[in-house]
């Protein structure tokens, strides 16, 4: 492919990080990413093939991308995306590639993935207790989740738990979730809440990492954690004599906006700089159609507007609801 500039956008910040999202279906309607009578699906046409998605993340990571991180609606719906992730993991340069998944459909793929040549796995689980799971989720099944990660960790990886924390729903299970990571060495996150569908009422659901964190000491005594370079935006700790870390990923209150690496591809090619941004350069068209050099200007542009920071805190009166199913979070 050449020389190639690599990602730096205006403010000096090195992009490396891309999140691809392969489907905007979801197995789950968890209330703060979908209605739960779903969001209007993408045509078939619309969907960009795996073959384009390969033929974007080489670009890339030509570019300087060295992580890439699947994500959905949930990924592990999508067929023949074994075969995919294999050929992903085949493009050199590409260090990390990563999944993130709601676990339903992860026992019966934790090896296939591991095999494919995936090296972590985020798996998304909001409450413990089966009511309440089933209340956020809507279609989700407790049992199979944990069935799911057992799966995973008995096929080899790294075991990461992302819980979002909401005030009066599944904000009393914090302390059981940290204890997660006593005897095993999982990693466990706590995720703020973001305002993503439409809700008057959602600064009411938000707990900062602060506050978190401020909760789990009552229970624990725990340490910070220093982490290395493409880790992502969690504060991390570890609770004394545990095996695993916890941490909080802190989207509204935290500001990681100044060290922000990342970009994101959506399940039909639209390229956005920003989680929280509405600008987006749609890739489907020039991917078909356009020379190598005209899909590197594009991202190069993308990056080039990449917002400082996103403006959004707990205090915002307004939000624009957007599709974190279609995006990937
Ligand atoms: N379906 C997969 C899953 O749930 O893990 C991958 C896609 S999901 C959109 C990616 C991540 O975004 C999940 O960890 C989910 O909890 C998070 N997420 C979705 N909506 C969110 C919200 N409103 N606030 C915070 N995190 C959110
Ligand atoms: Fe589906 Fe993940 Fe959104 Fe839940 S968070 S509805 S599992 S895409």
């Amino acid at each position: 492919m050449g020389e190639t500039v690599k990602l730096v956008d205006n403010l000096g910040r090195r992009i490396n990080y891309l999140r691809l999202s392969v489907t905007d279906l979801c197995n789950m309607r968890c209330s703060y990413c979908m209605p739960e009578s779903g969001v209007e699906k993408l045509k078939h046409s619309d969907v960009m093939s795996y073959e384009q998605m390969l033929t974007l993340t080489q670009h890339a990571v030509a570019m300087g991308i060295e992580k890439v991180r699947i994500t959905g609606g949930e990924p592990l719906v999508r067929k023949g995306l074994v075969k995919f992730l294999e050929s992903m993991a085949g493009i050199p340069g590409l260090n990390q590639l990563v999944l993130t998944t709601n676990g339903m459909l992860l026992e019966q793929m934790a090896t296939d993935l591991k095999r494919a040549g995936v090296q972590r796995l985020n798996i998304s689980l909001d409450s413990l207790r089966p009511e309440i799971f089933s209340r956020i989720t809507k279609r989700g099944d407790l049992k199979r989740v944990l069935a799911g990660i057992a799966a995973a960790e008995k096929a080899g990886f790294p075991i990461k738990i992302n819980m979002v924390v909401m005030r009066g729903v599944n904000d009393s299970e914090i302390a059981d979730f940290a204890a997660l990571s006593l005897e095993k060495s999982y990693a466990v996150r706590f995720i703020e809440y973001m305002p993503v569908i439409k809700n008057d009422n959602w600064q009411s659901l938000v707990l900062t990492g602060e506050e978190i964190l401020n909760r789990l000491a009552k229970h624990y005594s725990f340490t910070q954690v220093v982490r290395g370079g493409l880790s992502g935006p969690a504060r991390e700790f570890r609770i004394a004599g545990a095996c695993g870390t916890i941490g909080v990923i802190t989207p509204l209150s935290g500001h990681f906006c100044h060290d922000c690496n990342r970009i994101r591809i959506s399940a039909s090619g639209n390229v956005r700089s920003c989680l929280f941004s509405d600008e987006e350069f749609d890739l489907k068209p020039i991917l078909s159609t356009g020379s190598p050099a005209s899909i590197q200007a594009v991202l190069r542009n993308l990056v080039m507007s990449k917002p400082a920071s996103h403006g959004m805190t707990q205090t915002s009166s307004s939000h624009v609801p957007f599709a974190m199913s279609q995006i990937g979070g």
